[in-house]
């Protein structure tokens, strides 16, 4: 199964870091952009999050899917998130075994429910910080990574005193 946005094992350039590279910077896989996803991916390069909304229903989804889960409509619209949330899910990684990641470990991935749309959940990393320090109801917020090929990547950050 591929992750949403991401090359599988198969397609993905294999970057090594440099010898005696000792950075713990992700390289990480770019991410495959197609026709259902640029939405995605171009609002994040601008800096924003953004999902689909069916225009029957009106049911968030995430990631993208052509048609809505709840009413079957292909009819959707894309629009722009209060990049807010809370932590719901959260796994602290050790193993090097996620290529791009190997020298990364330990690193912390979440899943973050967003305050505006609860029914979605955006997984991404937590940088920058004690993995230890952030536990589940924390409250975040989406920051932007740039990647090669002018796109950006969700990502997220604490958000001090606890307000969303
Ligand atoms: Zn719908």
């Amino acid at each position: 199964m591929q992750a949403f946005g991401h090359a599988s094992h198969g397609d993905r350039p294999r970057e090594a870091p440099p010898e005696g590279d000792d950075s713990a910077a992700p390289l990480r896989p770019r991410p495959v952009v197609t026709d259902l996803t640029r939405p995605f991916w171009e609002a994040a390069r601008e800096g924003r999050l953004a999902a689909q909304r069916c225009d029957e229903c009106g049911v968030f989804r995430h990631p993208p899917l052509p048609q809505c889960v709840h009413c079957r409509s292909a009819r959707t619209s894309w629009v722009d998130l209060e990049p807010r949330g809370r932590v719901y899910q959260r796994t602290v990684m050790h193993e090097r075994r996620v290529h791009g990641f190997e020298n990364a470990v330990p690193y912390l991935c979440v899943a973050v429910q967003l305050d505006c749309a609860p029914e979605l959940l955006f997984v991404g990393n937590i940088a920058s910080s004690e993995p230890s320090e952030i536990r589940i109801g924390d409250p975040v917020v989406a920051v932007f990574d740039p990647l090669p090929g002018g796109l950006g990547l969700p990502q997220f950050a604490p958000i001090e005193g606890g307000e969303c």
